[in-house]
């Protein structure tokens, strides 16, 4: 999110001073390294829980296009940071990966059938491709249909053109931009511990170098506070009024992780299910393919956890800390409304590696226990606040908060994530900025960045058609997802 907003603070003004502060001795390493999330490029190509079933049986796909059209602007984005030769090569980052649904049963087939006569046919899911027949989605996925019940109703979507992201990797490269640019310093190994608002309206902002008990102070115009799930601490340390009432809820992710060669190479897809009932959004089910830093390797989870840390490196005491008269009400109400879930997270918790070899071969039938390791995945702090009806609520996107006099501003939570960063940010821009993003200078630069800004892609499929022209070449998304060739026998 920081390095985000930091390459797009550079463009618009280059004389800016910048100071980031990362209290690792690296930057990324954190949910955005590419071990610790999914790396996928949400586009709701695949993923189920974007399209909800409504009370009528409909399919409710406002969510599928809002982050069908929020992944476009992050494409156009990096295009013309590869343009601009800001970025290395495309795939040293984002891999041309399928995205898949896949489901079994009855009702599980007709909810796809519906979703896909929803979306399928408008220009933003252009390519999308239905099928219930067994052959097909053999081709398409072998590994998921090898060993199946052939009597078992199946039915599958594919997106070829589908992206797997190392976000770490992409973090790391934007960082280096900034680094080769002027006024730009980067501090490793520093904590920031304190930010209080300057009688002249700057904030001090208190940093501590790891190992030290000596604290530095930067005085800065506009502070971002992109620490992921520590972000709501210092959000609280900042004392703004429109951090009154927030709280976390921090969820731990797992994963199986397979890399024998054998197996890896039988899969080139992000195959998303459908989630158990009163399981997060963010935890459905996915077999994926990821390509880490020239490694490939086959994913399958999340599995959740349950740790009070706000950060994969936090503190036990991260949830206790946060805890405010203010927020007490609301994470109460939403600890004493959430049964789905809380059964939901025990039951994972209780978890064996068996029970987990038995939830992947639901995906991959012919899964073997000695092949599968599990990893742990970065930690996602889930947004609690205020609500009048309920007196609190738990929510699973992400929100930008931000003080009145937009100079500081927060993101908060973590889904659907690094996907939709550049809308994110932008909307910093837009409430910290108000001025300048209305200028002819930022709009201009803006317009250069992000073709799409201000303008609909949902309801303009020509200027979609031509933003995709240039981002799928440029990014080497094009020609992708050649079928997998479907061994005759397994080889697993
Ligand atoms: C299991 C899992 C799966 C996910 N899958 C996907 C996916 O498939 N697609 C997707 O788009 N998104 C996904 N996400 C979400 C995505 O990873 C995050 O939204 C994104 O990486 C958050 O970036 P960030 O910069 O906000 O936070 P982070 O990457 O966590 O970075 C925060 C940084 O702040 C630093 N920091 C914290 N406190 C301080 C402090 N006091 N002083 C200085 N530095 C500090 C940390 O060390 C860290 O480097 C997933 C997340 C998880 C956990």
């Amino acid at each position: 999110m920081s390095s985000t907003l930091g390459v797009l603070l550079r463009q618009l003004d280059p004389l800016l001073t910048i100071t980031m502060v990362e209290k690792l001795d690296d930057v990324a390493e954190e949910s955005t390294s590419g071990w610790n999330n999914a790396g996928t490029g949400h586009a709701a190509y695949c993923e189920l829980n974007y399209t909800p079933e409504t009370a009528d049986g409909g399919i409710d796909a406002s969510k599928a296009f809002a982050i069908n059209e929020s992944f476009e602007r992050t494409l156009q984005f990096w295009s013309y940071l590869i343009h601009q030769q800001a970025l290395p090569e495309p795939t040293s980052f984002i891999n041309a990966t399928p995205h898949l649904s896949f489901v079994w049963g009855e009702k599980n087939v007709s909810f796809l059938r519906k979703r896909f006569a929803a979306i399928g046919e408008h220009h933003m899911f252009a390519g999308m491709e239905y099928s219930e027949d067994p052959a097909v989605l053999r081709e398409w996925m072998p590994l998921v249909m090898d060993g199946r019940d052939p009597a078992q109703p199946v039915a599958g979507t594919r997106v070829k053109h589908g992206t797997d992201v190392n976000f770490g990797s992409l973090s790391r490269s934007m960082v280096g931009y900034l680094q080769n640019s002027d006024n730009f310093d980067l501090l490793l190994k520093h904590s920031i511990h304190g930010l209080e608002k300057q009688s002249d309206g700057k904030w001090r902002v208190s940093v501590r170098e790891s190992g030290s008990f000596a604290s530095k102070h930067i005085i800065a115009d506009f502070v971002f506070l992109g620490a992921g799930g520590a972000a709501l601490q210092l959000l609280q340390a900042s004392g703004i009024a429109e951090s009154v009432g927030y709280g976390g809820f921090p969820v731990s992710g797992q994963w199986l992780v397979c890399k024998k060669p054998e197996i890896v190479s039988q899969h080139l897809a992000k195959v998303y299910g459908k989630a158990s009932i009163g399981a997060p959004p963010m935890s459905v089910p996915h077999l994926d393919t990821r390509i880490i830093d020239g490694e490939k390797a086959l994913l399958f989870g999340p599995f959740a956890g349950f740790t009070t840390k706000f950060l994969k490196r936090g503190s036990f005491m991260d949830l206790f800390a946060s805890i405010r008269p203010a927020n007490l009400w609301p994470m109460l109400k939403v600890g004493m409304s959430s049964f789905d879930l809380i059964r939901y997270l025990i039951t994972e918790v209780m978890q064996s590696h068996a029970d987990r070899m038995n939830a992947l071969r639901e995906y991959f039938p012919n899964a073997k226990d000695e092949d599968w390791t599990l990893a742990t995945a970065g930690q996602r702090v889930q947004i609690i606040k205020k609500d009048p009806q309920k007196g609190g609520k738990l929510e699973f996107g992400t929100e930008v908060i931000s003080a009145a006099d937009g100079s500081l501003a927060a993101l908060l939570g973590a889904s659907p994530g690094a996907s939709v960063t550049v809308t994110a940010m932008l909307q910093v821009l837009e409430k910290c900025f108000p001025e300048k993003m209305a200028s002819a200078e930022w709009k201009a630069k803006l317009k250069e960045m992000i073709p799409s800004y201000g303008r609909s892609l949902t309801n303009d499929a020509e200027l979609l058609k031509q933003i995709r022209q240039d981002t799928l070449s440029t990014l080497g998304l094009i020609d992708t997802g050649e079928t997998m060739q479907a061994p005759e026998a397994a080889v697993v």
